[in-house]
Order: structure tokens, then C-alpha cells, then sequence
């Protein structure tokens, strides 16, 4: 079925709202965005690291402008602190080929591939609603439309979600997770992170959690014009949600002296800290509507996983949409795709959670060897693109 002529109503304008977008357009529906908030969402992430096949993928077919700077590397390294307690002491290196993007690009990227649909900004959606006749209503404040189709694409609160599985609450993992970006003219005395992480991104183990470091494209498409991302997993003292002060005093302790020193430095760009939970709707899609990105499942972040979750989502949603002789024959196959993928990557991230901050191993004691086998056996035959052989 080409899509022409269905009415796609998509609630959301962020990562997965846009590429769904794209999504129904590229498939011939008439889509309309709802998004809450009134401002552009370029700020609002920090760096989202993609697979370097799905971002060529996107690129090839329309979702992404092959002109959006990105920052490929092709390596990991693990580091930890050596015995003489101030430097780094390389333990391991893996191939690991990534495409670490920033976020608000990838947004603004997507924003204007789905140019196509009606855009509503500032205009919440109070309500879903199925209908007699099969399709679904969207209310606002200030209108009420009918679709064949009802995208919630809103989020880990989603309120679609709501109409699918009422009551579904996410598992807190029992830590948390400190962000931050720098700018790299900040870092300029800061020589041998910044040659390491030309090439690879870094993850710093210390006792009870890890740092992951990589760099992002800042705005223009130099290779100089980058951001030092950054994402430290502990568990804060107590029941306080972690302030940054903790995580300071963290690398300070642990980590080598010049990655404890770009964790404290003053010429933060962004800086967060929240809470690492999980959740998973037990079904992607019941017609007419249809749960993308966040709104269909959050993963722990290890995976890497819930902007590419997204961008897959669309994909799987536009060949379903061609696919398929009705609307709800196309979200009935995907929700057969989607809904296993999701429930994947949650035990996924459950798993690394576990081997990395909750059960972190003795990084001192370890080397390549150990590296090696202790990833088979966290990843257990399941797959991921982060952890390439
Ligand atoms: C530490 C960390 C690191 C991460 N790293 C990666 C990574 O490397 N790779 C990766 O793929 N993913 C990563 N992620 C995950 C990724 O950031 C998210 O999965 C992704 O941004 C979710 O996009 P979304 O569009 O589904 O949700 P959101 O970005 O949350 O968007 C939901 C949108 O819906 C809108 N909305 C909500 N309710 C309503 C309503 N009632 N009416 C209208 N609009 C509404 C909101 O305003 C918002 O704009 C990471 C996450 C974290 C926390």
C-alpha cells in the first residue's frame, strides 16, 4: 500500500517525532507534529552516538543530510588509573567503529527532512482517543483531529503510551549518570586525551562505575569544531540524585589526573545528572496507534541505543507503510518487529548495567584477555553495534 491519502498524526517533535515524520511522508501519508514545547529542542541533548551503517543508511535514503557533521572513530580504548595513582594505564583497544553525533544537529537534521508535514509547536496534547470508526482522535487545547493513524513519539512520560499499557512505570537501575560537554579550545592543555580521543572514544573504569568519553561535532563540519562529550555511571551516596560536586570529587579519586581534570573544569557547555531506569511497552503498536523512540521503551544508556531505536522505528515504519495493504496491517508488522527489538536492548542495558557499575570488575586487574571474555560473556550471543568483534 503507498500511504497516499492516510492521516498520520504524529505526538512529539523531538528525534523519534521527526523521523516518524519523515517516515509517513516518504511513505505518501498527510502528517501532522504535535509538539509541546514552544521553543526549538536544539539544546536540549548532548551527544548520541549512532552505528556508522544506519547513519549511511539515513543519508542514502533521504532521513538525513549527508552535509550534518558527524565524528566517526573506529577504535575503543579502556583506561583506568595506574598503580603510580595520577596516570592512565591503557588496558585494552577494540575495534569499535561509531558515529557520534550531537544531538540538536541530528534534531534540526531531521526537522527539516520532515519539512513536509504540519509542524504544530507550543500545543501539548491533552488526549488520545480511539474512535468508532476505527481511527483516533488527538485533543489540544485549542483543536480536535481525527487520524487513521496516531504516532506517540512523546517520550519516556509518554502519554500514548498510557492508552497501550495503563500503569506501566520505569525500573530505576539504583545509579545514575553525570553529562557534560566542553569545548575542546578549553581543554588545548589537555594533549594526550585529546590525540586518543582523535581516533577512538575512551572508557575510564573506576571502582563501582565507568566514564565513556568521545567527541562530537560542535556545529560546523571541521575537524577541530568539536565538543568533548562525556557520561560517568556511579551510584550517588545515599538516596540524593547525585550532584556535580560528587562526581568531581569521584574522578578526582579515581580517575587518571587529566581525565579527573576535564571532569572538573570550569568551561562546561552542558552539565546534567539523572537517574538510570529502563521500561518497556509489552507492545509497540495496537491500531491506530503506534509507540516510538522513548514513548515505546527506554533503555539504559549503555546500549547507545534510543535515538538509533528511533531512527529504526521510522525505518521499519515506512517499509510497513509500503508494505502493507491497510494502515493497521502495516502497524500490526510493526509491532511484530519493533516490540522484541525494545524488550532486546532493555535486557541488554541491563546486562551492561550490571557488568559495568553494579558488579564493576576489578578494572586494575584487568587486560585485553580479560576484556575480551568478560565482554562474550556480559553480552551472552546477543548483539550490539558498540561491541563489534
Ligand atoms: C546518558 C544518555 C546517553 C545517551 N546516549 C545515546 C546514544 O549514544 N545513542 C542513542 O541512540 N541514544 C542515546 N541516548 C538516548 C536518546 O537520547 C533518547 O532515546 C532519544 O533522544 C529519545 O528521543 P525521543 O524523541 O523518543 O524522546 P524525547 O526526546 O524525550 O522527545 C519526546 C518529545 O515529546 C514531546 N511531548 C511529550 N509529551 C507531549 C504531549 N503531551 N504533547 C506534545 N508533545 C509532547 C516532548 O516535548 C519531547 O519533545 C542516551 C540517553 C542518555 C540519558
Amino acid at each position: 500500500m503507498a500511504a497516499t491519502g492516510l492521516r498520520m498524526g504524529v505526538v512529539g517533535g523531538s528525534i523519534a517525532g521527526c523521523a516518524m515524520a519523515v517516515a509517513g511522508l516518504r511513505a505518501g501519508a498527510d502528517v501532522t507534529v504535535y509538539e509541546r514545547s514552544a521553543g526549538a529542542l536544539q539544546d536540549r541533548g548532548l551527544g548520541i552516538v549512532i552505528p556508522p551503517a544506519l547513519h549511511e543508511r539515513l543519508v542514502a535514503t533521504g532521513y538525513l543530510d549527508a552535509a550534518m557533521p558527524t565524528a566517526p572513530v573506529a577504535a575503543r580504548v579502556w583506561l583506568t588509573r595506574a598503580p603510580d595513582g595520577r596516570s592512565a594505564r591503557e588496558f585494552a583497544r577494540q575495534p569499535s567503529p561509531v558515529t557520534p553525533c550531537n544531538w540538536g544537529l541530528l534534531w534540526q537534521a531531521l526537522r527539516t527532512a520532515s519539512s513536509g508535514a504540519r509542524h504544530h509547536r507550543g500545543r501539548p496534547v491533552t488526549a488520545v482517543e480511539r474512535t468508532a470508526s476505527g481511527g483516533a482522535v488527538v485533543r489540544t487545547a485549542e483543536s480536535e483531529e481525527t487520524y487513521d493513524i496516531v504516532v506517540g513519539a512523546d517520550g519516556h512520560e509518554s502519554l500514548t503510551r498510557r492508552v497501550l499499557a495503563p500503569g506501566l512505570r520505569p525500573s530505576p537501575a539504583g545509579y545514575a549518570v553525570w553529562r557534560g560537554t566542553l569545548p575542546l579550545g578549553a581543554l588545548a592543555e589537555h594533549r594526550r586525551p585529546l590525540e586518543l580521543l582523535r581516533d577512538a572514544w575512551v572508557t575510564v573504569g573506576f571502582p563501582g562505575g565507568h566514564g565513556i568519553f568521545y567527541l562530537i561535532p560542535r556545529g560546523g563540519g571541521g575537524a577541530d569544531d568539536r565538543l568533548l562529550a562525556y557520561a560517568i555511571y556511579a551510584t550517588p551516596p545515599g538516596r540524593s540524585r547525585g550532584e556535580a560536586g560528587y562526581v568531581r570529587q569521584l574522578a578526582e579519586e579515581y580517575f587518571p589526573q587529566e581525565w579527573a581534570e576535564i571532569v572538573a573544569h570550569g568551561e562546561h557547555t552542558a552539565m546534567t545528572c539523572h537517574p538510570v531506569a529502563d521500561l518497556h511497552a509489552p507492545l509497540a503498536a495496537d491500531p491506530p496507534f503506534l509507540l516510538a523512540g522513548d514513548a515505546a521503551g527506554v533503555t539504559r544508556p549503555h546500549t547507545a541505543s534510543g535515538a538509533v531505536k528511533a531512527l529504526q522505528d521510522a525505518l521499519c515504519l515506512e517499509e510497513a507503510l509500503r508494505a502493507s495493504a491497510s494502515a493497521a496491517g502495516a502497524l500490526r508488522h510493526y509491532a511484530r518487529e519493533r516490540t522484541p527489538e525494545g524488550a532486546r536492548l532493555v535486557d541488554l542495558g541491563r546486562r551492561l548495567g550490571r557488568a559495568q557499575v553494579e558488579r564493576a570488575p576489578d578494572w586494575t586487574a584487568m587486560d585485553q584477555g580479560a576484556v575480551e571474555a568478560w565482554c562474550r560473556a556480559t553480552l551472552a550471543g546477543t548483539s550490539s553495534y558498540l561491541y563489534a568483534d
